[in-house]
């Protein structure tokens, strides 16, 4: 049996049904998808599926035996030579002493708006008084290009290998992930007012359609509908692209339930955000529903009811100072939850290390107890939840024969990572943006050793510091026009 891809000799943690865990084990690539995973010196499962007997493979370990330094993890190895569990390898990675899981799934961002990052935090207004001003004169397809592909740097570093993104100009996002190799949604962002990418109200349907017809085929970037957010799409226009999601086969994502204003004026009328959404024919799986903050008992079942996914924004939220998501009762409810960054605005990095770390510890905060949203459903929320709720599940999320070969290692040798008594909860809790060593997207690194593959590090430095210099002299204007 050949291949192109073996990694091998780490901590393979499957995230499948039954959360195999190989330790130390093998994943085989080959086109791009993985066709073979299992323990060293073990059966392990197929190509084609079949469970054999893997010698070290556990359906419910996670224990990690309280080792992870290299050397220790490769002690059952044979030596130094490579052990794909019987594939033979064009080319082999010792992955020894490492973690070797699927790409982590960001549900939600705007990743071109990274030149703008860290501009007047904590201030009142800060939306209206300088972020929409500053893109309106700011945001042009260079940026977004540029900004993406910046953003799209930090996010492979921090093992992110897919990402749903919206903005305007979102085609350059798309030219952007391409470019760099790694999977995304494009949202297309619909707006009631002249955008920077759009003269009139409402201009983004006429885009949003064009971007899903010219991303149609690609093998890693899908075009979508990004409808804002509730108050500033209206009734009759959200009627229109949920017609339209259907007709060209899209998804959409929309903010929803994230904002007090909003909260306040649509409770009146209908008791709900969510109700109110309920009588345009928005909510429907094809729905990718970011933030969903403020919500009652009936919006849960509403949610699951109408099969809607759930983009929930951990680090962004608190920031705000916004209330904790029902995140975990929704999930309870049975409506698919991952987790996202939100934009280098409002998460600041785009690093889902950090996302995956304060998920269940704000969920445990606002339900006052300890035993729920487990490590493992933390990083199940970060890897296939976050695949379902992209409509990618059968794709990726999970180290599976036959999905494709999106993964990341992670070095374990660190004084923030040692020992892992428990490899989901180090996964979780310990590890950091920077223990990632390499991260794979269809078969094919993205980054290798730290390095990145696809761009040269210093160019897009000085790509974002070139617009990041251009509005921060416009904030200074802005700040004294408001004097
Ligand atoms: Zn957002």
């Amino acid at each position: 049996m050949e291949c192109d891809v073996c990694v091998w000799g780490g901590t393979v943690l499957t995230m499948d049904g039954q959360f195999s865990l190989h330790d130390p084990g093998y994943v085989a690539v080959r086109d791009g998808v993985i066709v073979g995973v299992g323990a060293i010196g073990g059966a392990g499962m197929g190509a084609d599926g079949r469970l054999g007997a893997p010698a070290r493979s556990r359906a419910d370990a996670t224990h990690g035996a309280a080792r992870g330094a290299p050397g220790n993890a490769s002690s059952s190895a044979s030596g130094s030579a490579p052990d794909c569990g019987g594939w033979r390898a064009r080319e082999t990675v010792d992955a020894r002493g490492t973690i070797v899981m699927p790409g982590y799934v960001n549900t939600h961002t705007h990743i071109s708006m990274s030149p703008f990052r860290g501009a007047k935090e904590d201030s009142k207004d800060r939306l209206t008084r300088f972020i929409f001003p500053l893109e309106k004169r700011m945001v042009r397809p260079e940026l977004v290009y540029d900004g993406a592909l910046f953003t799209i740097a930090e996010m492979v570093r921090s093992g992110t290998t897919c990402f749903a993104d919206m903005y305007y100009f979102e085609e350059e996002v798309g030219r952007a992930a391409a470019r760099a190799g790694v999977r995304a949604l494009v949202g297309e962002t619909i707006v009631d007012f002249a955008a920077p990418d759009a003269t009139a109200p409402y201009e983004g349907i006429a885009r949003a359609e064009r971007l899903v017809e010219e991303w149609r085929g690609h093998p890693l970037v899908r075009g979508i509908i990004a409808p804002h957010a509730p108050y500033t799409v209206d009734a009759e226009h959200l009627r229109a692209i949920a017609d339209l999601a259907e007709k060209l086969d899209a998804a959409v994502m929309m903010h929803i339930a994230e904002m007090d204003f909003e909260h306040a004026r649509f409770s009146a009328e209908h008791g709900s955000v969510l109700r109110y959404l309920d009588t345009t024919g928005i909510l429907s799986p094809r729905l990718i529903a970011a933030h969903m903050l403020y919500l009652d008992d009936a919006d849960i079942e509403l949610a699951a009811t109408r099969g809607i996914a759930i983009a929930h924004c951990p680090g962004s939220n608190a920031k705000s100072g916004r209330p904790i998501s029902p995140a975990w009762r929704l999930g309870e409810a049975g409506a698919p939850v991952g987790l996202g960054t939100d934009g280098p605005l409002s998460g600041n990095t785009m690093d889902m290390q950090t996302v995956v770390s304060l998920y269940p510890k704000l969920q445990k905060v606002r339900e006052g107890r300890r035993d729920l949203v487990s490590a493992r459903d933390a990083l199940i929320a970060a890897t296939k939840g976050g695949a379902r709720v992209l409509g990618l599940d059968g794709q990726i999320g999970s180290i599976e024969p036959g999905k494709a070969a999106d993964l990341q290692i992670i070095d374990l040798d660190d004084f923030n990572t040692l020992p892992a008594h428990d490899w989901y909860s180090a996964a979780v809790y310990s590890l950091q943006a920077h223990n990632v060593r390499d991260t794979m997207v269809a078969g094919s690194f993205v980054m290798r050793n730290r390095k990145l593959r696809f761009a040269d590090e210093a160019e897009l430095k000085k790509r974002l510091l070139f617009h990041a210099h251009q509005s921060s002299g416009l904030i200074e204007s802005l700040l004294a026009e408001g004097r």
